[in-house]
């Protein structure tokens, strides 16, 4: 088999030179070995279970103008929406009932989501579900704010770097944003304690194997315990909708390499996927990713958080569409992991 390909699978690392050669051949059997093997590595970890978390989407407005977003700040088509507390609140009751052990708070960068806001949240989201996993995505904060959600208990937080170059940083963002601010952000939250989650899109504009092969090994210095990733999909309200979608073979060998760089990482199969495809999200399973991200928002706001067109949020991508994920998963032979599913170095 491929060499290269050998050495990540015994040695969970790679170089450059390594990860150029898997992501630029053109040989099938090399994905398909490389697939099978992240897809061992995972059932050796976590069996054939798959995490699922419930996604709360609490905000649209976000101050930031990101090119290839749908929710960004000029936008003016975009219905915009806040959830309050109370709602937030009651879509983790559903969500408990439901069976859910980890919340996923995401939303755009909103001004109103201030630490005054935020900490006496979480505090209470905390308590009332001590058997629960809150996890954050809210965007760039200071380091004081990180630390004060970490203690009133938030314990992990997901913030793509979105890619590891600078200068392709710049392209997909107004100067108003900062790769390396980014970046400060992530190792912060790292170095506080959060179980971190990074991860870029895959075909976004002006993309190479290079910036690729630039993820993979940021990802292998900064290690996160987290990694998602999903193809780049256009958005006709911003600036960048006129561009293709990102490739899902691309991003299912990513998911195969990444898994087998960070063998217990937790890796979503994500709904980027399952929007272009709910066989594609199935093949993500296969192909190393170990949770999923059912959508709890309420109904009638889950249309307005749309970062791209078309994205998937009802049916199995719902978390009321649980029996629906578990037969797609049963297709596989998968079935849901209801467990909190904490991080851990070895399993
Ligand atoms: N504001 C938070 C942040 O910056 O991390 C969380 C919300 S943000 C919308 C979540 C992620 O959506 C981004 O990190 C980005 O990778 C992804 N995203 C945004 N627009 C997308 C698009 N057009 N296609 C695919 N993913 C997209």
């Amino acid at each position: 088999m491929d060499a290269w390909g050998e050495r990540l699978v015994s040695e969970h690392s790679l170089g450059a030179e390594g990860l150029r050669s898997l992501l630029t051949s053109c040989d099938p059997d090399t994905h398909t070995w490389l697939r099978n093997k992240a897809a061992e590595v995972a059932q050796c970890h976590f069996g054939r279970r798959v995490y699922v978390r419930g996604l709360i989407e609490v905000s649209n407005y976000c101050r930031n103008n990101c090119y290839y977003c749908g929710i960004r700040r000029d936008n003016r088509l975009v219905h915009r929406y806040r959830l309050t507390d109370e709602q937030i609140m009651g879509c983790c009751e559903e969500g408990h009932k439901l069976g859910f052990r980890t919340f996923v708070l995401q939303g755009g960068e909103d001004a109103t989501l201030t630490d005054a806001r935020l900490v006496p949240l979480v505090s209470q989201l905390h308590e009332r579900f001590p058997d629960c996993a809150i996890t954050l995505s809210l965007g760039e904060r200071s380091e004081s704010s990180y630390r004060a959600l970490y203690d009133a208990g938030a314990r992990r937080y997901l913030l793509r770097h979105e890619t590891a170059s600078p200068t392709l940083y710049a392209q997909l963002h107004p100067s108003s944003m900062s790769w390396n601010n980014r970046i400060e952000c992530i190792k912060t939250l790292k170095d506080i304690g959060f179980q971190t989650g990074m991860g870029m899109m895959v075909g976004v504009p002006g993309q190479t194997v290079e910036h690729l092969v630039q993820d993979l090994l940021l990802l292998q210095e900064i290690r996160p315990q987290m990694v998602g990733i999903g193809p780049f999909i256009p958005h006709s309200q911003t600036p960048l909708g006129g561009h293709p979608a990102g490739s899902v073979d691309m991003t299912l060998l990513l998911l195969s390499i990444i898994r087998l760089l960070f063998p217990t990482a937790l890796i979503p199969s994500t709904t980027a996927l399952a929007t272009l495809s709910p066989e594609a999200q199935m093949q993500g399973i296969l192909s190393g990713a170990n949770v999923v991200m059912p959508n709890l928002s309420p109904a009638d706001v889950r249309r307005s958080y749309e970062i791209y067109e078309g994205k998937a949020a009802f049916g199995a991508e719902a978390a009321e569409g649980l029996r629906l994920l578990a037969e797609h998963l049963s297709t596989i032979d998968y079935e849901i992991n209801y467990d909190i599913g904490n991080y851990k170095e070895e399993i």
